[in-house]
């Protein structure tokens, strides 16, 4: 398998480290349709593109929350994946109908058109691009959730809208500046996010949708805190810095100025390499499982997490789910505890609550406090026992 898998990061490094110079005279302006800028073309950040790749190869890892100052590239580097997405099996059907429904729940499992189709051997999907959706920062909840759709109703007709957390299924969802949502949205999304499904209550109807998709989060936290709660939901997690080096700024400015210039040249640069990231991810995905995780490298992610003091098991699931991406990645069948380590600081770093580490020594200080008090008021009554018996011999 190593030889026909090329290691992704490999490919990715090479063709991201090829310099461009070029930044050829406007001919091609006023275009409408968005292009999106080459995930190869982003200069350094090789720490965001890796958990961006992770999380496309393996949808257990939870998603990524990207967390920085503005104009470090953040939405530029999620826009980009447009490219790299993989094809999955979509539902022909707007209930979302799906074969294997049929197959665990029986025909009544699925609705009846698609119950007839699947008799005929016709079939309920077909297969298509992940696409990319964005969140708007301005969604209200019916918006996320889905509402009542209000040209039915004028035809006395009740039926419920798909709100974009289910057109969001078997997708990526982009929430850019998380931590200024509200909280409920937050929650619905969160909530849709680990189950795969939500059920929405409107007025007399009630529908479940299913909801499987990959989370992506933004935020500067010069904006404003996340809770801390919804910080643990997110798999891995990334610092974005701004470029450091001199010459890597540099190269940045010149592809974009490449790019604003001529955006479709830009792409033809890459087009190449980008499409062969994409076979290979696609091939990674399906890959992924027969990857597993060597008796060393889980005993080094649990040596790790349980010497950090990080409690939630959040934390194992997305660094053993990472290490595996990572090791499928590189074209390798056994995630070693390489890949735990070096994964490790996306997974497991900001996990930790100072709140829940103040209130756990506070408690223990109380239950301290408590049995020294217990082991006091037992000797005063075994002294006070005593005297008794001493005033019976006072008193004789
Ligand atoms: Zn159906």
């Amino acid at each position: 398998m190593s030889n026909s898998v090329q290691s992704l990061t490999e490919l990715i490094e090479k063709a991201s480290a090829k310099r461009f110079i070029e930044a050829p005279a406007p001919e091609d302006m006023g275009l409408a349709e968005p292009l999106a800028f080459p995930f190869l073309s982003i200069v350094g950040q090789q720490e965001m593109k890796l958990a961006l790749m992770l999380a496309l190869l393996n949808p257990h890892i939870g998603g990524v929350l990207l967390i920085g100052p503005r104009g470090t590239g953040k939405t530029t580097a999620v826009r980009s994946l447009t490219d790299l997405l993989p094809d999955v099996l979509r539902s022909r059907c707007g209930y979302g109908c799906m074969p294997e429904d049929v197959e665990t729940g029986g025909m009544d499992a699925v609705c009846p058109d698609c119950a007839q189709l699947y008799a005929h051997g016709d079939p309920l999907t077909f297969e298509d691009r992940v696409r990319l959706h964005e969140l708007p920062l301005n969604s209200r909840l019916e918006d996320v959730v889905g509402s009542i759709d209000e040209r039915a109703a004028i035809h006395q007709r009740l039926r419920l809208n798909r709100g974009i957390l289910a057109r969001a299924d078997q997708n990526l969802l982009y929430v850019d500046e998380i931590n200024l949502l509200d909280d409920d949205i937050i929650d619905a999304i969160l909530d849709a996010a680990a189950q795969g499904t939500y059920t929405v209550h409107r007025g007399p109807l009630v529908a479940t949708y299913r909801a499987r998709f990959i989370l992506i989060g933004s935020m500067n936290p010069e904006e404003g805190r996340l809770r801390p709660q919804i910080l643990d939901r997110f798999g891995l997690r990334v610092i974005v810095r701004g470029l450091e080096s001199r010459q890597e700024r540099l190269e940045a400015y010149r592809r974009t100025i490449a790019y604003r210039n001529n955006p479709r040249k830009v792409i033809q640069e890459y087009a190449e390499a980008t499409e062969l990231i994409r076979q290979e991810l696609q091939l990674a995905r399906e890959r992924l499982p027969e990857i597993q995780l060597t008796k060393q490298a889980e005993a080094t992610g649990l040596k790790l997490i349980q010497e950090l003091g990080v409690d939630s098991l959040r934390a194992e699931i997305t660094l053993f789910e990472a290490a595996r991406a990572h090791a499928v990645a590189d074209g390798r069948l056994r995630a070693n505890p390489g890949d735990v380590r070096k994964i490790a600081p996306m997974a497991i770093r900001l996990r930790r609550s100072q709140f829940m580490q103040d209130y756990i020594s506070s408690v223990t200080e109380e239950e301290k406090e408590i049995s020294r008090l217990l082991q006091s008021l037992k000797r005063r009554s075994s002294d006070r026992k005593s005297p008794k018996g001493g005033s019976k011999s006072k008193g004789a």
